[in-house]
């Protein structure tokens, strides 16, 4: 059978050549081979039993898609996989392509709260989880109690938080897993509070973040004791461009597409930005993104010649 028709016979939605640059935050990339829209925990085990490759994107907010586009299937999970399940009063099992936003929403609408650390944090539970995402305000292996993926080859498995050795934006899957859900710990205490807080960091990012246009959030993970941002900036590349990648004038860890860019020009405005900052402080950013795609392994190297 066809890879094609294996797909249409479990009931999956196929897009060939679907455009990514349209699905992803930073507007860049080339297509995908195969963008398949999975919606359900059985369609995702029959496609991951086909033996294809697959990347999973989530709302794209931390990805760097390469302008040659991604081979193989691009996954996004809709349907049963980004349903939120209460299961008693303070905890839930929510769906790894639930959005962040939908997720306080509905917590707002039942008087729960606990995902305040994703105040802001334009992603979904999968992205959150695979990334540790999390801000002021606390991060994700503060909520997450359990995990149940989906392995190459199909199995289903489930493993308590601790099995993914969270890290500062860093957690452990097994290698190729795909998380269908998250079983997350919330609050019944102090929901207001949470509420309040919630707010005044929305207002503050409103203030200090170039929003307004398309970026990964921060490009760069802290280093310990020191921002990234403070370090970009000091090294004397705030407003940098390459091409139409820029290192924005408003926080110096937000790199920006002005308008035009291509994954490219954002790869190498981030190697510069790493070479500039080890050769002036003797300190080597790590990239915060995610490579989406045929990337060299020194793709984001200080050293890549240009
Ligand atoms: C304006 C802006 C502000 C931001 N602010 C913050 C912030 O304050 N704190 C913070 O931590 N981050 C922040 N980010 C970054 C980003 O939103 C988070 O990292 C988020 O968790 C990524 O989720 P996503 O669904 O978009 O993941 P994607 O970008 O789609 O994917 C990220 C990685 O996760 C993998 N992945 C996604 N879903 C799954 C899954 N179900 N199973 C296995 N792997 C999966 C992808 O393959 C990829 O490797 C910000 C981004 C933007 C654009």
């Amino acid at each position: 059978m066809s890879l094609d028709a294996a797909l249409t016979a479990l009931g999956v939605n196929t897009t060939p050549g679907a455009r990514l640059d349209r699905l992803v935050y930073w507007r860049v990339g080339g297509p995908a081979e195969r963008l398949v829209d999975v919606n359900s925990v059985a369609r995702l085990r029959g496609v991951m039993a086909l033996g294809e490759p697959v990347t999973v994107l989530g709302r794209g907010s931390n990805a760097l898609v390469h302008d040659d586009g991604v081979p193989g299937l691009t996954l996004r999970l809709s349907g049963e996989l980004a349903e939120l399940n209460f299961i008693g009063p303070d905890r839930a099992w929510a769906g790894a392509g639930l959005g962040l936003t939908a997720l306080i929403n509905r917590l707002d609408k039942a008087g729960v709260a606990g995902a305040e650390p994703f105040a802001g944090v334009p992603g979904t539970v999968g992205g959150a989880v695979v990334m540790n995402a999390g801000t002021t305000l606390g991060e994700a292996k503060d909520l997450v109690e359990a995990v149940e993926l989906v392995l190459p080859g199909g199995d289903l498995l489930e493993l308590p938080a601790e099995a993914l050795a969270f890290a500062y934006r860093h957690a452990e899957l097994p290698p190729g897993a795909i998380l269908t859900r998250a079983l997350l710990r919330l609050r019944t205490d102090d929901v207001e509070g949470l509420i309040t807080r919630r707010k005044a960091l929305l207002e503050r990012r409103k203030q200090t973040q170039p929003l307004d246009l398309p970026s990964c959030g921060s490009t760069f993970t802290n280093p310990p004791g020191d921002f990234a941002g403070r370090l970009i900036e000091a090294a004397g590349l705030k407003g940098a461009q390459i091409g139409g990648a820029q290192v924005s004038p408003k926080h110096a860890n937000f790199f920006v597409n002005t308008g035009d860019a291509t994954a490219a020009q954002l790869a190498a405005l981030i190697r510069l930005a790493r070479r500039s900052v080890r050769d002036q402080f003797g300190v080597l950013l790590t990239p915060e993104v995610r490579l989406i795609g045929p990337w060299p392994d020194d793709a984001l190297s200080p050293d890549r010649a240009d």
